[in-house]
């Protein structure tokens, strides 16, 4: 692919090239409409309500909130204290706390999971949408579910979620990983008694080959992490939770009050269910992705317009990075064309500073997050700092903005690994 035309006409292209961080705002901003609504979204909330009772019963973490997969919400004003040069309140969105899985794939994955779970035993006649799901995890019904196999393609996160959740209803299920999946996050799904089958290429390779041998199997399913609305529409229900969590905080959202939503991005999917639910709860509000700068691939796909048929081999970037969960090289084609008209802008980051944001959160507020989760402080340090960022923010009130960061993972890491990224 020739890229000298992206290059010559957009210096922001340019920065990527040369692996410079830097800020892409979105031209095509508050242009066109989303091709799903507020209703598809309640319909996932109400979905995860129904089977609250199961997970209640499957997952003891979940236990204090009866079944409902949430994480917490913490205003964090001694991190806020090293960011001098920007404004208003920094919260950090905790789904590095997460029940089941301890990142965010434990929205979206463990969704379409359900979902799956849902329309197979409805159409069996074992449940309806006013039974107590619980009589799910009954010796006949998981023997049921033995039938039937998952699979899904991950660089780690995905595959815990959709791995753990599938293995705990009955499903067969076989993870294919890439080449950056951490071995630790190999070793737990083997012990839960999930196939893991390993790739020496990379995530969209492990999502190919993986969906490939699905295909070949009437009784098995893929969740397709490019293409699917049900993992996005998982993700997206956040936001109505995040709205309660406001409500309970007593923290305002308005044009007086605006909100900043900081989210790393991999493949597209988390992020952009987010984003989506965001823009539909809230009117005020401005969503950017991190991406690493070896692989901007959302950036690329969305600033060239070629979405998922662009690479960031393209760009001669390697799609290496620390952030083993936004390694990826190609980003789903779904997201970037939904998003075109509700994402702010994406930021990128080189890899040392992860670590600098991570050990800078342990070390004033006693939290730990993952590599990839700790990109999302990149965020407002840009927004602030670009001169597109400012002027961007420059006729917003911005002395009472509501900035959350997004940690969307880590909990899971084990300690000795945690140790060695807090004296990278
Ligand atoms: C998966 C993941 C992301 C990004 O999500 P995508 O859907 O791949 O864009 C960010 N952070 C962590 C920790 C993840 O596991």
């Amino acid at each position: 692919m020739d890229i000298k035309k992206y290059i010559e006409g957009n210096p922001i292209l340019r920065d990527v090239y040369e692996k410079k961080e830097t800020l892409w705002i979105n031209p095509h901003l508050g242009e066109g409409e989303v091709s799903l609504s507020m209703e598809d979204i309640i319909d996932a909330k109400e979905r995860l309500e129904r089977f609250a009772p199961l997970i209640f019963k499957l997952f003891p973490d979940t236990r204090e909130s009866g079944g409902i997969i949430e994480s917490p919400l913490r205003e964090i004003p001694k991190m806020k204290e090293n960011f001098k040069s920007v404004k208003g309140r920094f919260f950090l969105k905790m789904d590095s706390h997460l029940p089941i899985s301890g990142s965010i794939k434990a929205r979206g994955g463990v969704y379409e999971v359900l979902k799956y779970a849902e329309d197979l035993a409805i159409k069996e006649g074992i449940i309806n949408h006013e039974s107590d799901y619980s009589i799910l995890i009954e010796e006949k019904n998981r023997d049921f579910f033995k039938k039937h196999t998952i699979q899904v393609g991950s660089t780690g996160n995905l595959g815990l979620s959709i791995g753990i959740t599938s293995a705990q209803i009955g499903f067969k299920v076989k993870v294919h990983m890439s080449n950056d999946a951490r071995q630790w996050k190999k070793d737990l799904l083997r012990e839960k008694g999930v196939e893991v089958v390993e790739y020496r290429e990379d995530y969209s390779m492990a999502v190919k080959k993986g969906r490939e041998l699905s295909e070949g199997d009437p009784l098995s399913y893929f969740i397709d992490d490019e293409n699917s609305k049900t993992l996005f529409l998982g993700y997206a229900v956040a936001a109505l939770r995040l709205k309660e969590q406001f409500k309970e905080q007593g923290i305002k959202v308005d044009s007086e009050h605006p909100l900043f939503i900081y989210i790393p991005c991999g493949v597209g999917g988390a992020p952009g269910g987010v984003n989506f639910g965001i823009k539909e709860v809230f009117k005020a509000s401005h969503v950017f992705f991190i991406e690493p700068v070896n692989s901007p691939c959302m950036l690329i796909g969305m600033a060239t317009g070629l979405n998922s048929e662009i690479s960031v081999k393209d760009f001669n970037l390697s799609g290496k990075t620390q952030a083993d969960g936004l390694a990826v090289g190609r980003a789903s084609g779904f997201v970037g064309e939904f998003i075109r008209p509700i994402l702010s802008g994406i930021s990128t980051i080189h890899d040392p500073k992860l670590f600098k944001y991570l050990k800078m959160l342990k070390e004033s507020e006693d939290i730990e997050i993952e590599p990839s989760a700790a990109a999302a402080f990149m965020g407002p340090e840009s927004l602030f700092n670009c001169p597109l960022g400012k002027e961007y923010i420059k006729n917003l009130n911005m002395d009472n903005s509501i900035h959350i960061l997004w940690a969307t993972g880590g909990n899971m890491v084990p300690r000795s690994e945690m140790d060695e990224f807090l004296n990278a």
